[in-house]
């Protein structure tokens, strides 16, 4: 599916700005999501199995162990971005964080979900201090970015959890700062190999040292 064209002319609109940028996802890096989608199937009698990276196939029914089909699965997670303000909170650190870099870099979120969550994503992104424009994209994240720079070789930083959107960007973007965040730690581990030149973050106070590094920030 391809970007709407007010997803485009939001882009545009953000690229003009010629401070440092720094592009920040949302689930497991501003807003908490595997810990809260783990009660969201608790609540259901059912139970997500962490000793590999991925959501399919890992979700089971609590009683039996029996794997729960992957079109469930996919309607568990729509179901759970449509009850987000009733689950999901902030990182810890991420909205202080956010706030001192914003002084001198242009902070724009860019998540993957569905357009059609995003009034409830902006609603809960208010309510938890992240006031910064918020883009959503079901295509890759690496384009969008070489968009969002605009005209100028400003630097750029973006952090994420997923490797496969740190790689997106790697290609779209060669000299953007790239930050692997994930607040679950536990998953790290099972991540597949990052390729180098990725910053691995333990923490926002970590990510908040390299962003600025990197951005030439000083405060
Ligand atoms: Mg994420």
């Amino acid at each position: 599916m391809s970007d709407d064209p007010e997803t485009a002319r939001q882009i545009d609109e953000l690229s003009r700005d010629t401070r440092p940028l720094l592009v920040c996802d949302i689930d497991e890096v501003i807003l908490e999501f595997v810990r809260p989608f783990i009660g969201f199937l608790n609540a259901q009698q059912l139970h997500l199995k962490t000793d590999s990276f991925r959501l399919h196939g890992n979700v089971v029914e609590q009683e039996t162990g029996a794997v729960v089909e992957p079109e469930r699965v996919s309607a568990l997670l729509d179901g759970f971005f449509a009850a987000q303000e009733d689950w999901q909170t902030a990182v810890e650190g991420a909205s202080e964080c956010l706030q001192r870099l914003s002084a001198g870099a242009e902070i724009v979120m860019l998540t993957a979900m569905p357009h059609r969550h995003r009034d409830r994503r902006r609603n809960l992104l208010d309510k938890v201090s992240f006031p910064y424009p918020l883009l959503t994209t079901e295509t890759a994240k690496g384009p969008a970015i070489h968009r969002l720079r605009g005209k100028t070789d400003r630097p750029v930083v973006f952090v994420d959890d997923i490797p496969h959107n740190l790689v997106s960007v790697q290609k779209s973007v060669p000299d953007a700062g790239l930050i692997h965040l994930m607040a679950f730690s536990e998953l790290v581990p099972l991540l597949p190999p990052l390729p180098v030149g990725i910053t691995m973050a333990e923490n926002w106070q970590d990510a908040e040292a390299a962003i600025a590094g990197r951005l030439g920030l000083s405060y």
